[in-house]
């Protein structure tokens, strides 16, 4: 916990929240400015602010409760973002996965993409680099 962090005292309840889900490590909740209609956020209770902070137990509910979410509203298609610092648009520290449903053009999430063109002989080397240490 952190007594600063806005996404803490959602959980503690200080902060009301539109809860969806909680459980011992996991809490979910309605994105209060949403890009679509069920934009939900699902949060590890544990404080942390990128996604290398937090321990792998305290993931483990996150993806499932995502899904469950997804489900529930009956999105079609939707986005899962989990932005890890400020360059990569985060705003709150503390991890957050988003679950934005697309349910068309305009609405939901929208994204750059802009891909690098294909080098085999840099993606062999980073592949090699990256390999050795995993
Ligand atoms: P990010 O840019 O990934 O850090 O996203 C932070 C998200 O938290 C944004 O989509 C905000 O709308 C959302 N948010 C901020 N404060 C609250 C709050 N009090 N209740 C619900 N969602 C919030
Ligand atoms: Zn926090």
């Amino acid at each position: 916990m952190s007594a600063a962090c806005i996404f803490c005292k959602i959980i503690k309840g200080d902060i009301p929240s539109f809860k969806l889900f909680e459980s011992d490590k996991v809490f979910a909740f309605l994105d209060i400015q949403p890009l679509s209609r069920g934009h939900a956020l699902v949060i590890p209770k544990y404080h942390g602010a990128k996604l290398t902070d937090i321990p792998d137990e305290d993931l483990a509910e996150v993806l499932p409760v995502a899904k469950k979410i997804a489900q529930v509203t009956g999105a079609e298609d939707f986005n899962i973002l989990q932005n890890n610092g400020r360059i990569a648009h985060q705003v709150v520290d503390h991890v957050h996965f988003h679950m934005i449903p697309k349910p068309n053009q305009t609405e939901g999430l929208g994204i750059e993409w802009p891909a690098q063109a294909t080098d085999m002989d840099k993606l062999k080397a980073l592949f090699e680099e990256l390999k050795a240490k995993m």
